[in-house]
């Protein structure tokens, strides 16, 4: 079970039970305060304030906020405290992991506390839900439910550990807003957006939690991206040394230049090369001393497909059956320098492309952790038998699971590159079953590589949700929660809304086709015109039910990809090539409208990358149906 529910006689408590509990009338709090303790840290103090504030919308009155109980009972505790340890529901958090905590609901008392800096104030927002139904929709809709006259809890008593440690959605918004990232219980960070400057990480080891601040910083474990480039770049050392650099079906990639000067793409270090391990090592250990903060320091190969084949590195990749054999091999030396000189940190890698198969006989050292980034087909479930691709990602990911227990995940959750990310994309469906399975295999934590760089993308908000909340506890039903924030955003245009998001979904399965992570054109979902024409009917109708200018202004944003949906037979039209006349008549009216809807609505992107922006499409578009 992810949460446990303590038993009473749980050496955790310290304090004597009285022989009945009652609960607590949360709809009956006058008179009540919630005490902090004397030196609690900055989310503690803004957790309390989350609470009394939400409380407050709720319809509750507002609770002062006490450094110290002066009386027995009535009191909602918010972080461990002298005062919270010695009440009937006092208990010691000693142990608890970052984002641990426990609440406990017994005889005019509550409790929330857990471990520092980020667990008290989780703890609150899982109270918040669980106890109050209240909702955080999205970054500025947060729906609070009223308390009213009667709203017994209680008694409660029960501890949660998130079995995923490491957490991140990568939306925009979740980087725009700290404080919704926060109550999504989102406790990493990705790319750098400014957000990794803003929101802090603890220097390992330290127990300054003023660092951190209100919304309790983000874990200190570091994402693995492509930095092999810069941990010994060819800029600086091709030129003396070829030899450093990869071989490739006989071929030293480092002497094929592009036209301008620059070294190929994604070229691999030799990571057999004696003076490449020294040099990554060094490299390594300098920023480890340079980034105290940060837990793992990584050694993430380049984005290629082409791994060096030499002959001493196809010896090490042969026997190993997989060219993670050479990556492990190189990653084990550096993650051995790390022990000696920091122990108890750690050195991160890839299992990417190449390098996904694991090794045959080759185990990661204890402290090298492994970032698997997971191509599965996106129509079926990650551990679906009937899936080939599938079937193939998760016997790899479960054999990773046996080697280490430091695995973390890449997932993908949007259409890339040219598909864009408007054009709706029914990967919504497993995500329940496939969380579950990866925390059942012990996955440490998800990246949901999403559209960090814009907003106004299909079912962006909804995605973020769902993404958010089952990474926090998988065991919850991810289809009620859809359900839910659909019911809480469209209101009375929910019912279209969803019965269009769930047709693409059942029909993409019905199509018997296979579609990897990145998403697809309508055609390889199995999708056609007529899946066009029922998003175009399901808004018709929301527009109709819509009960209110928010609403309203929902819909229309949700109308953007249906348009984009009409788009696709000229999407994808290349610029040496024409659309048929009928087509593009057909198609310019909804062109004109979904590029004016992109700008009301501030969409500004198809997907990442300069070449991506919207302006750019629209003149593409343009070209092949005529200027408007
Ligand atoms: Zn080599
Ligand atoms: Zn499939």
């Amino acid at each position: 079970m992810l949460t446990t529910y303590l038993a009473a006689s749980s050496f955790i408590i310290s304090c004597s039970i009285a022989p009945v509990s009652t609960g607590v009338d949360l709809a009956q709090l006058d008179g009540w305060d919630i005490v902090l303790a004397p030196d609690a840290i900055a989310s503690e103090v803004y957790a309390a304030e989350e609470f009394r504030d939400h409380l407050v919308l709720a319809g509750a009155p507002e609770l002062p906020i006490v450094r110290t109980a002066k009386r027995p009972g009535r009191h909602v505790f918010i972080g461990s405290s002298h005062d919270m340890q010695r009440s009937p529901v006092g208990f010691s958090t000693d142990g608890f992991g970052s984002d641990d905590l426990r609440i406990v609901v017994r005889d005019d008392h509550i409790a929330i506390a857990g471990g520092r800096p980020r667990g008290t104030l989780y703890g609150v927002y899982t109270f918040l839900e669980d106890y109050l139904g209240i909702r955080f929709v999205t970054a500025d809709f947060t729906h609070v439910p009223p308390v009213g006259h009667y709203r017994n809890i209680g008694p409660i008593d029960r501890f949660y550990q998130p079995p995923l440690i490491w957490r991140w959605a990568d939306f925009k918004s979740n980087y725009v807003r700290p404080d919704f990232a926060a109550r999504l219980r989102l406790n990493a960070d990705a790319v750098s957006t400014g957000r990794s400057t803003r929101i802090k990480r603890m220097p390992i080891g330290s127990t300054d939690w003023s660092i951190v601040g209100k919304y309790g910083g983000r874990s200190s474990t570091e994402m693995v991206l492509h930095n092999l480039q810069h941990l010994i770049p060819p800029d600086r050392y091709a030129e003396e040394h070829p030899e450093y650099y990869q071989m490739w079906e006989g071929e030293k990639l480092v002497i094929q230049r592009y036209a301008d000067g620059r070294f190929v793409e994604g070229l691999q270090p030799c990571l057999s090369h004696p003076d490449v391990r020294q040099i990554i090592t060094t490299n390594v250990l300098d920023k480890m001393a340079k980034t105290p903060d940060q837990l793992n320091v990584n050694v993430g190969q380049n984005d290629s497909s082409k791994y060096c084949d030499c002959d001493r590195c196809a010896a090490i990749d042969n026997y190993e059956g997989s060219p993670s054999g050479s990556v492990i091999t190189m990653t084990n030396l550096v993650a051995d320098a790390v022990a000696r000189n920091y122990p108890g940190r750690m050195v991160g890698t890839f299992a990417y492309s190449y390098s996904e198969e694991p090794p045959k006989h080759l185990r990661p050292r204890e402290n090298v952790l492994i970032w698997y980034c997971q191509h599965q087909c996106f129509i079926h479930a990650a551990d679906d038998p009937s899936c080939e691709r599938n079937v193939i990602q998760y016997d790899r990911i479960k054999r990773w699971s046996q080697l280490t227990d430091n695995l973390y995940l890449w997932t993908y959750y949007f259409s890339h590159d040219r598909r864009g990310f408007q054009l709706p994309l029914p990967n919504l469906q497993w995500i329940q079953r496939d969380f579950r399975s990866f925390a059942a295999l012990g996955i440490k934590g998800l990246f949901t590589q999403a559209f960090s760089s814009s907003r106004g993308n299909e079912f962006e908000g909804l995605r973020n949700y769902i993404l958010s909340r089952m990474m926090w506890d998988p065991t919850q039903n991810a289809k009620q929660l859809m359900d839910e924030w659909l019911d809480l955003y469209y209101g009375p245009a929910a019912r279209p809304i969803r019965r269009w998001l769930w047709r693409l979904h059942d029909r993409a399965l019905a199509s018997g086709l296979h579609r990897h992570c990145l998403g697809g054109r309508y055609d390889e979902y199995g999708l056609d015109e007529s899946d066009v024409q029922a998003g175009f009917d399901a808004i018709d109708e929301a527009m109709t039910l819509a009960d209110s200018d928010a609403v309203r202004t929902r819909v229309e944003l949700a109308s953007i990809w249906a348009y984009r949906a009409a788009l696709e037979p000229v999407w994808y039209v290349t610029a040496d090539k024409s659309v048929e006349p009928e087509v593009a008549k057909q198609v310019r009216p909804f062109a004109i409208k979904f590029f004016e809807l992109c700008r009301k609505h501030g969409v500004e992107r198809v997907a990442s990358g300069g070449y991506f922006a919207m302006e750019k499409m629209e003149i593409r578009l343009k070209d092949h149906l005529g200027a408007w």
